[in-house]
This record gives C-alpha cells, sequence and structure tokens, in this order.
C-alpha cells in the first residue's frame, strides 16, 4: 500500500551553459493521493509549455493544485508558483526569511517573487523535521542555501527523498562535493544526511533537483533510473524552417 501516487514530470538535468550561465532544467514532481494534487518544485519560466503538457497528460489543471512545496529559494525551483491560483505554497521559514534579506544581487534568486511570497496568504512557513502535509517530513540540509529544505516522503513500504539542490545530481552525491555552495562544510554535512536517510530502508528513491531519479545498488552506490531525455534546437541555417537538434542525453 502506497500512501501517494509519485511522477516526475520534469525531469532535471545535470549541466549548465559554458557562457550562458544555469539552464534552469530542474526536476518538478507530481505528487497525488491523501486528498491532495501536490508539485514539488515548480521550474522556471522556460519550463512552462512542458509543464502545461505535463499536468494535461495527467489530467490535472492548474486550479485542482492543492499544494506547491518549493526546497528553496532558486528562480529554476520556484518562480511558477504563481501558475496555480489555489495552492498552498509550503516554504522553509529559514530559507524564505534568509531570501527576503539579499539585495538584488548577480545569483538565482527572483527578488521580486520573494517579496511576493513574503506577504502572500497562502504560504505556509515549513519547519524543519515537521510532518507539515500527510506522510511528508522536513529536513534541513543548509550548504547550496542557508534553509534549504529536503523533503521525505513515506509511501508505505519505501521513502521518496526530494533533495533539490542540497544534492542537484549523481556527481555531488558520489563524490560530496557541491558545486554552487554557500558553504561547502554544511554541503558536505547534508550529503551525509541525505545518504543516512536513503540508506534507511531498502529501495528508497531519490528525486534530485538536477538529475535523474536513483536507487542504491547492492553495493550501496546511486544507481540510474531510466533514461535520460535532454537536447537543444539550433538555427544556424538561414531559414527558421531548418533547425538541427543537438541531442544532449549522452553527454
Ligand atoms: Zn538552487
Amino acid at each position: 500500500m502506497t500512501n501517494y501516487q509519485v511522477d516526475v514530470l520534469i525531469q532535471g538535468f545535470p549541466g549548465r551553459a559554458i557562457c550562458h550561465g544555469g539552464l534552469g532544467w530542474s526536476t518538478v514532481t507530481l505528487i497525488r493521493g491523501q486528498g491532495k494534487v501536490i508539485l514539488l518544485d515548480v521550474g522556471a519560466f522556460g519550463m512552462r509549455k512542458p509543464l502545461q503538457n505535463r499536468l494535461k497528460d495527467f489530467q490535472i489543471k492548474p486550479e485542482d493544485v492543492t499544494d506547491v512545496i518549493l526546497t528553496h529559494a532558486h528562480y529554476d525551483h520556484i518562480v511558477n508558483f504563481t501558475l496555480f491560483p489555489k495552492a498552498t505554497i509550503w516554504m522553509g521559514e529559514a530559507e524564505l526569511a534568509w531570501a527576503g534579506q539579499q539585495p538584488p544581487g548577480f545569483n538565482p534568486i527572483p527578488e521580486l517573487y520573494i517579496q511576493d511570497l513574503l506577504t502572500n496568504i497562502r504560504v505556509q512557513r515549513v519547519q524543519p523535521d515537521h510532518e507539515f502535509l500527510p506522510f511528508i517530513t522536513s529536513k534541513l540540509v543548509p550548504g547550496h542555501t542557508p534553509g534549504h529544505l529536503l523533503f521525505i516522503l513515506n509511501n508505505g513500504e519505501t521513502n521518496v527523498i526530494f533533495t533539490g539542490d542540497a544534492a542537484k545530481n549523481r556527481a555531488e552525491l558520489m563524490s560530496g562535493l557541491v558545486v554552487d555552495t554557500d558553504d561547502a562544510e554544511q554541503s558536505k554535512s547534508s550529503i551525509d544526511l541525505i545518504f543516512k536517510e536513503w540508506r534507511s530502508r531498502p529501495d528508497n528513491l531519490l528525486i534530485p533537483g538536477h538529475d535523474l531519479s536513483m536507487r542504491l545498488n547492492e553495493n550501496q552506490q546511486p544507481e540510474y533510473i531510466g533514461k535520460r531525455k535532454a537536447g537543444i534546437k539550433v538555427w544556424f541555417s538561414e531559414t527558421v524552417e531548418t533547425s538541427e537538434t543537438i541531442d544532449l542525453s549522452k553527454i
């Protein structure tokens, strides 16, 4: 018996542009059960069309979404909360307070969206180690940002662990090093906590912020589930009809 049906709508990608910064290709997950339709992280602007299509695949209208859970205050995880008019928005209290204190800067914090979240009556502030929705518990995993939360969904026989960017991808999990962290020591401790939770029950599923979902194999090493799908379309020709596709799935 599971408590929720968990479906990854958009699979995050472990990469960034060489000259143009972060791609913002982050994971968005749909969680249904207990009378709720939940989105865990909601992606960046560029993801709006694919997100709309994926919700249609599951016959979900924006107003059907009851809850939006946010891991941390970076644009590629949060800006689309505005698209779900009836949802309660769950965000770490310390993370939101920290983000609200940051002046506009050359960083991934969407300052105007944070200003809205600070005063939005639909926002519920989440404390660490709290079961704020049925079977869904928060843990503090600082490093990438100071108030970053991970979420553990008790799904009956196994847990699903949502790491956000506390560990963005398999490389960070395996090395214990996080690219773009505010505090490398804290990030290392957060990854230790992630493994402790991951190993707590066999077959626990880990869904990271920017990579495929993973399980631990018999040697307790992270192993991908499913196949990566990613690419870009480029217009290097002289007509709009002619474009090339560059496959990024095997890189
Ligand atoms: Zn981030």
